[in-house]
């Protein structure tokens, strides 16, 4: 666009009305001055007749005075305009004539005006064609001489005239509109400039973005008002930009904490499970590219659970803390640690050397994490089991990798704990085989796959005091799966309440059809899990079981480990009230084989100890396997607990454990579990209900 300014708008169309209005009033003055003009030359030529008729009145019609006349027409020489001047006689007959300047041209050339029809014309001023013609009567209307005719030129003056006054106005016109435009021009600026100024400002706001800015005081009436209007706009403009960073700023501090927690672990600052994931799945990219092998190593503490229950959590967070530190420090420096959640670290070494390499920093890191940790006032000692995996042997899958790293793990762990060891393809067997197990347990259970065996429990004479429940399970997939097998898989996989559930009510079942009516004193012990123990809705569904069933008081017993107490006494001890005050007793099975911490022994109500198997195989190996035999007897006598040895199976072991204290037996000696069936037949009359 030409105009690129409101200022140069407004000052050119300003100009434009004052061309304007000079044009319309110097057209009309014009025109005033033409009406003028002719109204004067009118008048003038009105009297020039006037003047000359008279001096004629005592001349005309007089032959003698021809001269006279001649002269007197001759007296209209100074008057440049008069074309033409005619005497008449009354008839209107020509006596004279007489030719002006003005008739004649700039070639010398005479025009004589046309002046046949004057004669109808009448008296006084006519106009006709460019020319005024003055008719004037000589001598009195009464007593008339003549008439005078003057032909005078109205245009050629008029021209002249208004060429004259063209000639001295418009300089001065064109002056006095320099000046008003320049006026013009300045004074708009002035007034006008403030929003030239607007205009800029607002330009350079838009281009710095700049909210600081703050326009000066200038301008008059709406644009000072504007001026204000802007800043002040732009103070609200730059509060609200203000808080608008503040909250940019907040979320960018969000943004990247949240950015952090997605990809670390917060407390050791470790990559996390799907940053590792992510980082592992890049290296597997770039294999193919380097021909190098990566190694994935999992890392497992043991006994990480029982620092951080006994100690608290503060002090188990510090250990994780602490591990990740030695981790980095043992580990080389372009592999990758992150922490899995809980008490499990995965590092990945990209450049995987060869096996001994590998074997030799496992070894580093298994010796290096058992050694002892200093927090606050704790001496805190774990160990670690690590699985190792490579893309040797688990092809090149980032999520095969970390699960065959995984099942190496669970392998060291199966073989003892503190240890690692290489990811084999038969223990991925092993890993189907507990997955299957741990699958296909519950759809066993509701196809009757499960059945429960007796094993007595004997004095020494041979009477029967009791049976333990045992769990049996026939799989259609599996086969026959030992309770050895299936039952820590079951716990593991949080399947094991069902089994129990299931076996506590397959054994109120018999023992109302027929425990309850085997002479006392019998009782049927039913194992329980660590598990079960937490469950808040077992021991309900035990009491219901046993109304359900109709069982009499003190027919159940309940088989524990030390493991259902050591991971929460106050939850295990609830428990076993209850299972008190419902009549039953409370054995503390495999006694010896865990941590026998045995102050614990006098917080919990434990009614019998069942001394392991394992001591009782030692007995009569060495005078010390005995000692220890007679020296748990002894304890549990002087604590007031029963005792009941399990896995007797010679006659020594039997003779040994009575002659000590012992009184009740467990073992193939005796009897081997059995079905019930063949439970009922050994029982013959004592398993029926009297007549
Ligand atoms: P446990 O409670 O210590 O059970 C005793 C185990 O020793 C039984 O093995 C029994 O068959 C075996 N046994 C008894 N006497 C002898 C003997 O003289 N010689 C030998 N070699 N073995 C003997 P089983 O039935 O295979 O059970 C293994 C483990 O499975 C049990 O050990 C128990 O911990 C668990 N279990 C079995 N049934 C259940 C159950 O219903 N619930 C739970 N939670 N665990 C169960
Ligand atoms: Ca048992
Ligand atoms: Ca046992």
């Amino acid at each position: 666009m030409l105009v690129k300014s409101i200022r140069t708008a407004v000052i050119l169309l300003s100009l434009l009305f004052i061309l304007i209005v000079a044009i319309a009033v110097f057209y009309l003055s014009l025109r005033e001055h033409e009406s003028l003009y002719s109204r004067y030359v009118q008048s003038d030529l009105t009297a020039l007749s006037e003047n000359m008729a008279n001096d004629l009145v005592p001349l005309v019609n007089k032959p003698d005075h021809a001269f006279d006349i001649k002269k007197l027409l001759l007296s209209l020489d100074p008057y440049p305009h008069v074309r033409a001047a005619a005497i008449y006689d009354a008839n209107w007959r020509q006596q004279e004539l007489y030719l002006g300047q003005a008739s004649i041209d700039a070639d010398k050339r005479v025009h004589q005006p046309d002046m046949s029809a004057v004669a109808s014309l009448g008296e006084g001023i006519h106009k006709q064609g460019d020319d005024l013609i003055s008719i004037q009567l000589i001598g009195d209307p009464g007593y008339l001489n003549g008439y005078l005719v003057i032909v005078n030129d109205l245009q050629g003056p008029l021209t002249d005239s208004t060429h004259n006054l063209f000639l001295h106005v418009l300089p001065a016109a064109l002056v006095l509109l320099l000046l008003v435009a320049l006026a013009y021009y300045f004074i708009g600026n002035w007034w006008l400039s403030p929003l030239t100024r607007l205009s800029l400002f607002a330009q350079q706001v838009e281009k710095t973005k700049d909210y600081s800015l703050e326009l000066p005081e200038a301008g008059q009436f709406e644009v000072a008002a504007l001026t204000d209007n802007i800043n002040a706009m732009m103070r609200v403009i730059r509060e609200e930009s203000e808080v608008n960073a503040e909250y940019v700023t907040l979320l960018e501090e969000r943004r990247a904490e949240m950015e952090y927690m997605a990809n670390y672990d917060v407390l050791t600052g470790l990559a996390n499970r799907s940053r590792f994931r992510k980082l592992v799945d890049a290296a597997m990219a770039r294999l193919d590219e380097h021909h190098r092998h990566v190694a994935i190593m999992y890392v497992d503490l043991d006994g990480f659970k029982v620092v951080n229950d006994a100690l608290g959590h503060e002090v188990g967070d510090r250990l994780l803390e602490l591990v990740a530190q030695r981790l980095q420090a043992i580990v080389p420096e372009d592999s990758t640690i992150s922490r899995h959640g809980g008490d499990e670290f995965l590092v990945m070494i990209e450049n995987c050397p060869d096996r001994s390499k590998l074997e030799s920093l496992a070894d580093m890191m298994v010796m290096g994490l058992m050694q002892k940790y200093l927090i606050s006032t704790w001496e805190v000692r774990v160990s670690a089991s690590i699985g190792i995996a490579t893309t040797f042997d688990s092809g090149a899958d980032g999520r095969n990798l970390i699960r065959n790293a995984d099942v190496a793990m669970f392998n060291a762990k199966s073989l003892g704990k503190s240890r690692y060891c290489f990811f084999s393809s038969e223990m991925m067997i092993r890993h189907q085989r507990r997955l299957d197990i741990a699958n296909f347990i519950e759809a066993g259970l509701k196809d009757g796959e499960f059945t429960v065996f007796y094993q007595q429990k004997n004095r020494a004479d041979g009477s029967r005091v009791g049976a333990e429940a045992l769990v049996r399970w026939n799989s259609k997939q599996l086969g026959f799966v030992s309770p050895a097998e299936f039952i820590p898989i079951a716990e593991q996989s949080g399947k094991i309440s069902e089994i129990t559930q299931w076996v506590v009510e397959r054994v109120c079942a018999d023992c109302r059809d027929v425990f309850q009516y085997v002479p006392g004193p019998f009782r049927v012990s039913i194992n329980l899990s660590a598990n079960d123990l937490k469950k808040f809705h077992m021991i309900g569904f035990i009491k219901g079981a046993f109304i359900k069933y109709g069982l009499p008081r003190g027919l159940v017993e309940f088989e524990v480990t030390e493991y259902s107490y050591l991971d929460n006494l106050d939850v295990a001890n609830r428990f076993f009230r209850e299972i008190t005050a419902m009549g039953c007793k409370v054995s503390l099975d495999d006694f010896g084989t865990g941590y026998s911490s045995l102050s614990y022994l006098t917080k919990i109500p434990i009614d019998v100890i069942k001394i392991d198997k394992q001591f009782v195989d030692n007995i009569g190996l060495s005078p010390r396997d005995d000692a220890l035999v007679v020296t748990i007897i002894d304890m549990a006598r002087r604590l007031g607990m029963d005792l009941c040895a399990e896995g007797v199976e010679t006659a020594e072991q039997c003779q040994f454990l009575h002659r000590h204290g012992c009184e009740t037996f467990q073992g193939y000696l005796f009897h081997k579990p059995m079905t019930l069936a063949d439970f009922r037949v050994v029982l013959g009359a004592d398993g029926q209900k009297p007549a």
